[in-house]
C-alpha cells in the first residue's frame, strides 16, 4: 500500500498549525506523538455518553463503560499478541510499568547479592527504577556496553551472566540512538541462561509490529502517549506465569478479593495490579489509537517511516560539520546529532524560531552520552505523518544555522 500521507495529516489537526508564522514541522515524535481526530473526539464521546465507574456498578452505564474498558484490554492483548487478556495491566505508562515490575520482582524475587543485567543505552526509567530496589535489597546492577556504532555488544553480554543473574531489564528501540536492538536474540541468551527479560518498548509498540509471544518477552512495557493515544495511560504486559507469582504493586479498590483487618485477599489477574479506578476513558482511546494504526497497518507504517529515517540520514550526511550518533543499520526513525562547535540547544532553539519541533539534550540518558562522551544532542523523531518536504526544511533550516554561525 503506498500511504496517502495528506489524508492522514488532514486526520491530525495540530499538523496544520503554525508557530511563529511558519508551518509547524514536529519532529519531537520519540517523546510525544500527535493524535487523530478519532482519538480526540473519542475521548468527549466517551465522557458526553458513557462516562461511570467501572467494574463496580450494577446501573446500565457502569456496565457499558466496563465493556468499554475491558474491550479496550482485548484491543490491546491483539494488538501485540498476548495470550490472554490477564497479561494486560493497565498503568500510567511505560514508566510506571517499569517501576511496578521492578518493586514487585525485587521484592519477592531479589536478595543481596543478586544480579540485573541492564544496558548502556536504557532511558532513566530503566534505570533508575532498578536502583531504587537495589538500595533498599542490595541486589547489583550490571551494564551491557555498545560498540561506537550503537549496537548492543552481545558477546560481552553472554560474558554478564552469572549463578546470581536474575533480571535482564533492556529496551527494544533506543530513543537516542534509534538502534533496533536483537531482542528476540537476547531474550533467547537471557532464557538459556532462565533468566526472564523485561523489554522497555516506549519506542517499539508505535513503530514496528510486536509479538510479545514470537519475542517470547516476559515483560513488555509501553506507554499510549509515544502511540498516537491519550497521555496518562500505558501497558505492562506480563507472562501470567510470573504475574501469578508476584505480589500486588499497589493496595486499594479493585485489586482485592476480601479485605478485613486481619486477613486481606487479593483479585483475580490482571485486577490484582490495578488499584484504583482506571482510566477507563484514557483506555477506550488508546484502543481507538491501536485501530488507527491497525486500518494503515504496522508493516506500512514501519516501512514509510524507514523510507523518511534513510532519506534524511542521507541529506544530514551531506552538512559539513554534522555528526550522527547510532550508525547501525537496525535503526528505527530517530536521529540524533552534533553540528559542528554549535550548542545543541541554540541548534534546538534557532530551529524552533524556523517552526521546528526537535528534542535537545541528554534525552533522559546521561549514562549513554557519558559513553558517547557528549553532553547532548539535538534529535529528530519522525513519525508516518512526516513528510520528505519536511526533511528537507529541517536540513535547509540547519545549512541556514551553519552558514550564520
Ligand atoms: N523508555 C524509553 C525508551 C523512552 O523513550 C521513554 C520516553 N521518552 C520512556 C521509557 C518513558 O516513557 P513515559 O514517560 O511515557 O513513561
Amino acid at each position: 500500500m503506498i500511504m496517502d500521507v495528506k489524508a492522514i495529516r488532514d486526520d491530525f489537526p495540530i499538523l496544520g498549525r503554525t508557530v511563529y508564522g511558519k508551518p509547524l514541522v514536529y519532529l519531537d515524535n520519540a517523546a510525544t506523538t500527535q493524535k487523530p481526530r478519532c482519538v480526540v473526539e473519542a475521548i468527549s464521546e466517551a465522557y458526553y455518553s458513557v462516562n461511570a465507574n467501572v467494574h463496580r456498578g450494577v446501573h446500565f452505564l457502569s456496565q457499558q463503560a466496563t465493556q468499554l474498558h475491558e474491550s479496550s484490554r482485548e484491543t490491546t492483548r491483539k494488538f501485540i499478541n498476548a495470550r490472554s487478556t490477564n497479561e494486560i495491566v493497565f498503568t500510567r505508562g511505560t514508566t510506571e510499568s517499569i517501576n511496578l515490575v521492578a518493586s514487585v520482582f525485587a521484592q519477592s524475587q531479589l536478595h543481596q547479592g543478586d544480579e540485573v543485567i541492564v544496558s548502556v543505552m536504557e532511558h532513566h526509567s530503566n534505570i533508575v527504577p532498578w536502583q531504587l530496589q537495589a538500595q533498599h535489597y542490595g541486589f547489583v546492577l550490571k551494564v551491557i556496553p555498545m560498540n561506537d556504532q550503537g549496537e548492543l555488544r552481545l558477546d560481552e553480554y553472554q560474558r554478564l551472566f552469572t549463578p546470581r543473574t536474575r533480571l535482564v531489564a533492556v529496551v527494544h528501540v533506543s530513543n537516542v540512538l534509534g538502534t533496533i536492538n536483537p531482542i528476540q536474540t537476547i531474550i533467547s541468551i537471557a532464557h538459556a541462561h532462565q533468566v526472564p527479560v523485561l523489554v522497555d518498548g516506549a519506542q517499539s509498540v508505535p513503530h514496528l509490529p510486536i509479538d510479545v509471544q514470537a519475542l517470547d518477552a516476559d515483560f513488555y512495557a509501553f506507554s499510549a502517549h509515544k502511540m498516537y493515544g491519550p497521555t496518562g495511560v500505558g501497558v505492562l504486559y506480563g507472562k501470567e506465569k510470573w504475574l501469578d507469582v508476584l505480589p500486588p504493586y499497589q493496595g486499594g479498590g479493585e485489586m482485592i478479593s476480601h479485605v478485613s483487618f486481619k486477613h486481606t485477599t487479593f483479585n483475580e489477574l490482571p485486577f490484582k495490579f490495578e488499584a484504583g479506578t482506571p482510566d477507563y476513558i484514557g483506555t477506550h482511546a488508546l484502543a481507538c489509537a491501536i485501530d488507527y494504526l491497525l486500518h494503515i497497518g504496522m508493516d506500512n507504517i514501519a516501512a514509510s517511516e524507514h523510507a523518511l529515517a534513510e532519506y534524511a540520514t542521507q541529506q544530514l550526511t551531506d552538512i559539513e560539520g554534522l555528526r550522527i550518533f547510532g550508525t547501525s543499520p537496525q535503526k528505527g526513525a530517530v536521529l540524533s546529532f552534533q553540528v559542528g562547535g554549535i550548542h545543541h540547544f541554540d541548534l534546538g532553539t534557532l530551529l524552533d524560531h524556523m517552526g521546528i519541533a526537535v528534542r535537545t539534550g541528554h534525552h533522559c540518558a546521561e549514562p549513554l552520552m557519558r559513553r558517547l562522551g557528549i553532553e547532548g544532542t539535538v534529535r529528530a523523531s519522525f513519525a508516518f505523518y512526516n513528510t520528505f518536504s519536511e526533511v528537507d526544511a529541517l536540513t535547509d533550516a540547519i545549512r541556514r544555522i551553519v552558514r550564520m554561525f
